[in-house]
C-alpha cells in the first residue's frame, strides 16, 4: 500500500519542520505551523463528530482553506472541497450528494462560506458547521452552530494538543477526496477518489519529476478542481512549498515568479493567454522555472513554444486526464516539434499513459470492442488510478466498458495513436458535429481560424443547428468577420465555415480556468 495523503504530509512534518509549506500573500506557514493548525482543525472536527467519513470545506482558496483540507485528512475523513464563489445551487447539489452518499457530517466554513449558510440551510440537517478562525491567517475552528451539535470545541478545541486520527487508519480503498463534475442534467456528479488512486498518481509524478524541498509550486487551480490536489500534495509530500497564485499575478508573472522563487508552474493552458497580455511571455522572462506543467484542456503548440522561450530552463509538459482517472493519466514532454502529424490541429499530443495504466480505443457507435484496435477512437482507460464509480450509481450508466475481464472508464475524448508520439488529442466526442452532410470536429475549425490574421484564439460551438465562432482579439478597426469567413474556405469545406463569427476581447473561462464552452453556447443562442 502506498502511503495515504496524511501519512505523506506527516513524514514531511518530521523531516522538514522549519521549511516553508505555504506562501499566501503575507501569510507564510512553516511545516510546523501548518501541521499544528491542521491538528487543531482535526481535533475540533473529531470533537464535533468522532470518526467522520467526509468533511466539507467551504472556504476561499488560500492558506486557511489548505489547512482545513489537511485537517480533514488528519481527522481521518475524506476532503470535500466546496467553493463559496460557485453558484449556490451548485454547492447545494454537491452538499446534498455528499451528505447522502459520502457521509459528510461536518462542514468547515470561512467568512465567505458562512455568508452562504442561510442558502444552504436545507442541506445541513445533521451536519455540524464549524467556523474557521476569524483572524486572516488563522484556521482553527470556532464553536459549531448546528442546533444538535455536540459541545463546542471552543478555546480548548483551538489550543488542544495534537492528537492522531481516531478510529481506523485509512486504507487504499478509503476515500481521500470527493469532487463534483457537472453532469449533463445540471446535477453535479460526485467522484470519490481513494487513497490508493491518488497514492499511485503521486508516486508516478514523484518518479518523473523528482520534486524536493527546494521546489516552490504554484497553486493556480480552484480547490474544487482535482489539479489542486497535485499542487498541495505533490509539494507537501516532497517538503516543497506552495505559493497561492491569484489571477492578478498573471499580469506580471515574471515579477511574481522571481519574488516567490517559483520552480514548478502548473496551470490550465488558458493561463498562457492571460500571461501573454502582460510582459510574461517575452523570451527568458521566467528563468527560475525548472518545470512547467499544463493540464485541463488542449495545449496549443504555439503556446507551448512561447512558454518554452520564456522559460528556457524549464521542461514543458502537457498532462491529460479526467477527474475520474485521478488528476492526470497521460503526459507528453514538449520537444518543439509542431509538425501537423503529431500536433493535430495545432494541439500538443497527450503522449503516453502513466505507468500501470492501460488504454483501449473504442470506435464510434455501439457494438462490441473490436479485436483489432483502431488507430483512432474514444479513449478508455483502466488501472490503479481508476475511481470506483460515481457516488450515485445511476451516474455510472454508459460510462464504463467491460473488456478483457477489466472495467474501463470511457473518457468521452477522441484520440489517435501516432507511432513515436503516443496519443494525440482530437477533441471531445460531443464536439463532433454532423452538419451539411459532413462529420466535423470543432477543434479542426478552431485550428483553421487560428491560421487567419488577426485571430489569436478561437472557440467554436454548435448551438441551435449553427456553428458559431468566438475569436480574440477584438479588432480595433472595421469588423473583418466576413473576410475571415471568406478566407476560411481555403482550409475548410463550406458547411464547416461558421455561419456566425463574433469577436471578444478574451474568451470566458470557467472556475477551472478552462474556456467556458457552456457560456459560449448560451451567448451563441442569445439575440437570435
Ligand atoms: P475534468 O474532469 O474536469 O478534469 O475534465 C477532463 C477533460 O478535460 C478531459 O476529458 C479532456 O476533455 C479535457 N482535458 C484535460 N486535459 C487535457 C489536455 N492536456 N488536452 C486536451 N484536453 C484535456
Amino acid at each position: 500500500m502506498s502511503p495515504t495523503l496524511s501519512a505523506r504530509v506527516r513524514r514531511t512534518l518530521r523531516r522538514h519542520p522549519d521549511r516553508t509549506a505555504v506562501q499566501d500573500g503575507p501569510t507564510v506557514l512553516s511545516y510546523r505551523e501548518l501541521g499544528a493548525r491542521a491538528d487543531r482543525v482535526a481535533a475540533a472536527v473529531r470533537a464535533a463528530h468522532p470518526g467522520p467519513a467526509a468533511v466539507g470545506v467551504l472556504a476561499e482558496r488560500g492558506a486557511q482553506a489548505y489547512t482545513a483540507l489537511l485537517g480533514t485528512l488528519f481527522a481521518g475523513a475524506a476532503m470535500v472541497p466546496l467553493a463559496p464563489e460557485h453558484p449556490p445551487a451548485r454547492t447545494r447539489g454537491a452538499l446534498a450528494a455528499a451528505v447522502a452518499e459520502a457521509g459528510l457530517s461536518v462542514l468547515l466554513v470561512d467568512r465567505a462560506g458562512a455568508a452562504l449558510l442561510p442558502e444552504l440551510a436545507g442541506e445541513l440537517t445533521g451536519v455540524t458547521v464549524l467556523h474557521l478562525d476569524r483572524t486572516p491567517a488563522g484556521d482553527a475552528p470556532d464553536a459549531p452552530d448546528a442546533p444538535d451539535a455536540p459541545d463546542a470545541p471552543d478555546a480548548p478545541g483551538v489550543t488542544a494538543a495534537p492528537t492522531p486520527p481516531a478510529g481506523k487508519e485509512p486504507g487504499d480503498d478509503t476515500t481521500a477526496y470527493v469532487l463534483f463534475t457537472s453532469g449533463s442534467t445540471g446535477r453535479p456528479k460526485g467522484v470519490p477518489i481513494s487513497h490508493g488512486n491518488v497514492g499511485h498518481y503521486l508516486d508516478q509524478v514523484q518518479l518523473r519529476y523528482a520534486f524536493d524541498h527546494r521546489d516552490v509550486f504554484s497553486q493556480t487551480f480552484d480547490l474544487t478542481f482535482d489539479l489542486a490536489v497535485f499542487d498541495l500534495f505533490a509539494a507537501w509530500s516532497a517538503g516543497a512549498s506552495v505559493v497561492t497564485v491569484r489571477p492578478g499575478a498573471f499580469v506580471n508573472l515574471p515579477r511574481f515568479a522571481a519574488r516567490t522563487g517559483l520552480t514548478v508552474w502548473f496551470s490550465a493552458p488558458s493561463a498562457i493567454g492571460a500571461v501573454r497580455r502582460g510582459p510574461g511571455l517575452a523570451p527568458d522572462t521566467l528563468p527560475g522555472l525548472r518545470l512547467s506543467l499544463f493540464c485541463g484542456e488542449a495545449l496549443l503548440a504555439e503556446d507551448a513554444a512561447d512558454w518554452q522561450r520564456a522559460a528556457p530552463g524549464s521542461r514543458v509538459e502537457n498532462l491529460y486526464g479526467p477527474t475520474e482517472l485521478t488528476i492526470s493519466c497521460s503526459v507528453f514532454g514538449w520537444d518543439g516539434d509542431a509538425r501537423p502529424e503529431r500536433c493535430v490541429n495545432g494541439v500538443v499530443p497527450i503522449g503516453d499513459l502513466h505507468d500501470g495504466l492501460s488504454a483501449l480505443l473504442l470506435p464510434p457507435g455501439p457494438g462490441p470492442v473490436p479485436a483489432d484496435q483502431p488507430e483512432q477512437g474514444e479513449l478508455c482507460v483502466t488501472g490503479p488510478q481508476l475511481f470506483r464509480g460515481y457516488l450515485d450509481r445511476a451516474d455510472d450508466t454508459g460510462r464504463f466498458v467491460e473488456h478483457d475481464g477489466r472495467r474501463w472508464y470511457r473518457t468521452g475524448d477522441l484520440v489517435r495513436r501516432v507511432p513515436g508520439v503516443g496519443l494525440c488529442y482530437l477533441g471531445r466526442i460531443d464536439q463532433q458535429v454532423q452538419i451539411g452532410g459532413i462529420r466535423l470536429e470543432l477543434p479542426e475549425v478552431e485550428w483553421a481560424l487560428r491560421q487567419i490574421e488577426p485571430v489569436r484564439q478561437a472557440a467554436v460551438v454548435y448551438a441551435a443547428g449553427r456553428l458559431v465562432a468566438f475569436c480574440t482579439p477584438s479588432p480595433g478597426g472595421p469588423d473583418p468577420a466576413a473576410e475571415v469567413r471568406q478566407r476560411l474556405r481555403a482550409f475548410l469545406p463550406g458547411p464547416a465555415v461558421p455561419q456566425d463569427l463574433r469577436w471578444l476581447s478574451e474568451l470566458p473561462l470557467n472556475v477551472n480556468g478552462k474556456v467556458d464552452r457552456r457560456a459560449l453556447a448560451l451567448l451563441a443562442t442569445e439575440g437570435r
